[in-house]
């Protein structure tokens, strides 16, 4: 080959070269080009996508919206629980009392074919024995011993159920009973009697009239000595809770409500385990 031969050859590679390097550069802008369009038409869809979705939730435009509809619903709509009612219907919180030690004997008043008072279809063996489950309850939750004069609706004369309460070895004894005032129906509030041979019984009553009285619950009469053959034949302190009137026709429906009820248990609890056992104050 000649000289003048390879100087040719080189001339003829270079423009090959050049050629290939523009082609090149045009292929390499034309690509990206592509992917510019494919970027920005991929960009464009997915907002109209999230615009579709939003309609169909219903979202307004802000995201405030869309975090709003995934809250929890509002307190206000959960059922309340008892501490729950009881704050929203009477303001009353309980405070569960230290009543370790204790044995305390519960009589839930008449039963059997012996109802008691009676103001329609409520009657007052059946209210003073859904009070005393609670009161037992409650009781045996603070730490006390309990035992039950009648474990059901069922019959026990006067006689038995100091026996009862006097083998059981407890050391104070609760009667629960419903009052009831023939002829006058404004006659309302709870009392508490006890008897005269004991003035331990006497302190006790008076006692748990002034705490009931200091929780401002409801209207309490002023502690009353009754000769009750239930608390004069009781070897134990004791005193009985007339726990409203039937007679009452606002005290009567309170007394047969479950919430009432367990408000007045607990009332009755707390003033019990504050009497029996009362702080020392250390
Ligand atoms: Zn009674």
């Amino acid at each position: 080959m000649t000289r003048r031969e390879l100087y040719r050859l080189k001339k003829r590679l270079k423009a090959h070269l050049k050629r290939a390097g523009v082609v090149l550069a045009l292929l390499l802008a034309v690509v990206l080009m592509i992917c510019g369009c494919l970027y920005i038409f991929e960009h464009i869809g997915r907002n109209d996508k999230k615009i579709e979705a939003d309609q169909i939730a219903g979202n307004d435009e802000t995201n405030e919206g869309s975090e709003l509809n995934n809250e929890e619903p509002a307190p206000s709509d959960q059922p309340l629980d008892t501490d729950g009612q009881l704050l929203q219907t009477y303001n009353y919180q309980y405070s569960k009392p230290d009543a370790s030690g204790l044995h305390i004997c519960l009589d839930a008043g008449h039963g059997g074919n012996d109802g008691g008072t009676q103001s329609g279809d409520v009657i007052e063996k059946d209210v003073n024995f859904a009070i005393t489950k609670k009161v037992e309850a409650l009781l045996k939750e603070a730490g006390a011993t309990v035992s039950l004069v009648r474990k059901a609706d069922e019959y026990i004369d006067l006689a038995d159920r100091t026996y009862i309460s006097n083998q059981s070895g407890a050391s104070f004894l609760l009667s629960l009973h419903c009052n009831y005032y023939e002829g006058d129906t404004s006659i309302n509030g709870l009392e508490i009697y006890y008897h005269r041979n004991s003035e331990t019984s006497k302190q006790y009553a008076e006692k748990m009239t002034d705490l009931l009285r200091a929780a401002n619950a409801m209207n309490i009469r002023d502690a009353v000595k009754q000769n009750m053959q239930v608390l004069r034949n009781s070897a134990i302190p004791a005193v009985m809770v007339e726990m409203g009137f039937l007679s009452n026709p606002e005290e009567c429906a309170n007394l047969n409500d479950p919430l009432y009820q367990e408000y007045l248990a607990r009332l009755l609890v707390e003033s019990l385990v504050a009497t029996l056992k009362p702080a020392t104050g250390a």
